[in-house]
């Protein structure tokens, strides 16, 4: 290890120390051993990035609680210098000096090999031993990397900024399964080892932020709810979650007619065991979902509308920093009520909506109507883990503003299009795509500074009094 370049802090997002202005990854191949002894990961990643400016001194990476060992270019072989700054709330800098040698001229990229291996104090990991499993037969890990645990699993620019593709390998020991929120192959191993380990491969061929790499590993088993989704989850809860999981096809497919085609293939979920400590988290291909919703009357499915309603609202136009959670959170709380209308009628998705304003204005009571945080888009400036912020403030205010905005257009009937156009980026009119890009940016203005801040004066969903 050497001192090396210096580091280049908060270049766009104050959650990251790494220079994504001047180098972005754009793909990263992944090779982990998981070891629930030590209740670690080892291996390496390989990062490929291109240059964003002309003069390139350096590729500098975020980590936390990582053991980095040795760092080689892909392109010479060689072993380069790196240097880590010291940790902080943000976790620490890996800086690794480039030179031209390092550029593969046929692909105009560098290539960067990281070796290391994950600590028990990294926040991205939950391991579980036997008995806090359901089943209590094998040792369970999970990760959970939004907003900026990625860097305690994996050397990486941990941003939203920047959506790169990924593939990986992952060896486990005998009698457990790996499963990633990418392709893979179920629970059919691409090999298996003298000493009984296996490892597994995926596939991630659409581009997406580091916060949405995710990865479980445990006693799990798969049964299909249709054609293109099945549920993970240990053997004796795996049929309960089929039963409550049965419609996730007519959720996506609602979802495809509000925002337009589902892109990553694969929507399976993996029911978690009883320590996971969310709802659920939409980890492309495979949403995690906490098993509380297996109420064996599929009367909380509307968690999984939500999840459902990220895979185009979050995974694929995803916000640029922590501080524009509203993007992901309020946005998938109008196509979510959207999915709900559409299924159970407009009452139900009003009355959801009637209980989001009351949590809304719970929470701005808790932190006070001038925090910060009681703000659509927080300043997260200062080395604050963005989630210090987390509330029902991005979800709830971010669907009012949405609401407003749908309501002054003229209704559903001039907003639908809109949230496709915004979507897929395709404009369904010229016209009607700008109209609605200046009536955003006019409301986001205005309520960022002024009346918006006042949950009593955001407008309930509609007039109804029989809601
Ligand atoms: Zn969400």
């Amino acid at each position: 290890m050497s001192a090396a370049e210096p580091t280049y802090p908060h270049e766009c997002d104050p959650s990251t120390k790494s220079n994504v202005l001047r180098m972005q990854v754009t793909h990263i191949d992944i090779d982990w051993t998981v070891h629930f002894e030590s209740s670690t990961i080892d291996g390496s990643v390989v990062l490929t990035a291109r240059s964003v400016t002309e003069e390139v001194t350096a590729l500098v990476l975020d980590v936390n609680h990582l053991n980095i060992t040795k760092v080689t270019s892909v392109k010479t072989g060689n072993e380069l210098a790196f240097s880590v700054d010291e940790p902080g709330a943000l976790g620490s800098a890996l800086t690794i000096p480039l030179t031209e040698d390092d550029r593969d001229t046929d692909t105009n990229s560098f290539g960067v090999q990281v070796f290391y291996n994950t600590t028990p104090k990294g926040s991205a990991v939950q391991w579980l031993a036997p008995s806090a499993t359901k089943d209590k037969l094998a040792p369970f890990c999970f990760t959970q990397c939004q907003a900026i645990h990625a860097r305690s699993l994996l050397p990486c620019q941990d941003t939203p900024t920047v959506k790169a593709t990924y593939k990986a390998n992952v060896r486990c020991p005998k009698g457990v399964v790996a499963i990633m929120s990418a392709l893979g192959n179920g629970d059919e191993p691409i090999a298996v080892h003298s000493d009984g380990s296996s490892t597994f491969a995926f596939n991630q061929p659409i581009a997406m932020a580091s916060y949405l790499v995710a990865l479980a590993v445990g006693q799990l088993v798969s049964k299909p709810v249709g054609p293109r989704s099945a549920v993970w989850a240990e053997p004796s809860v795996v049929d309960a979650a089929a039963f409550e999981f049965v419609d996730t096809e007519k959720f996506i497919a609602t979802g495809e007619q509000i925002c337009g085609p589902y892109q990553w293939t694969r929507y399976d979920i993996l029911c978690m065991p009883p320590s996971f400590p969310f709802g659920g988290m939409e980890n492309p291909c495979l949403t995690f979902a906490t098993p509380t919703l297996l109420a064996g009357d599929r009367s909380l499915a509307n968690v999984i509308f939500h999840e459902v309603a990220h895979s185009w609202t979050g995974n694929l136009v995803t916000n640029r920093t922590w501080e524009h959670f509203w993007i992901n959170e309020g946005w998938t709380m109008f196509v979510e009520r959207k999915i709900g209308a559409a299924l159970f009628g407009q009452k139900f998705a009003d009355l959801d909506a009637i209980e989001g304003i009351a949590e809304l204005q719970e929470d701005i009571d808790d932190f006070g109507a001038e925090h910060n945080f009681s703000r659509l888009i927080p300043n997260l400036a200062g080395d604050g883990d963005p989630d210090d912020a987390f509330s029902s403030v991005p979800y709830e205010k971010g669907f009012a503003l949405l609401k407003h905005i749908e309501h002054v257009v003229g209704g559903p009937k001039n907003m639908d299009p809109f949230i496709r156009a915004y979507v897929v980026r395709v404009k369904p009119s010229n016209l009607l795509f700008l109209l609605l890009c200046s009536f955003s940016f006019y409301f986001a203005s205005r309520l960022h500074c002024s009346w918006f801040i006042h949950v009593e004066q955001i407008r309930p969903p509609n007039n109804d009094d029989n809601v």
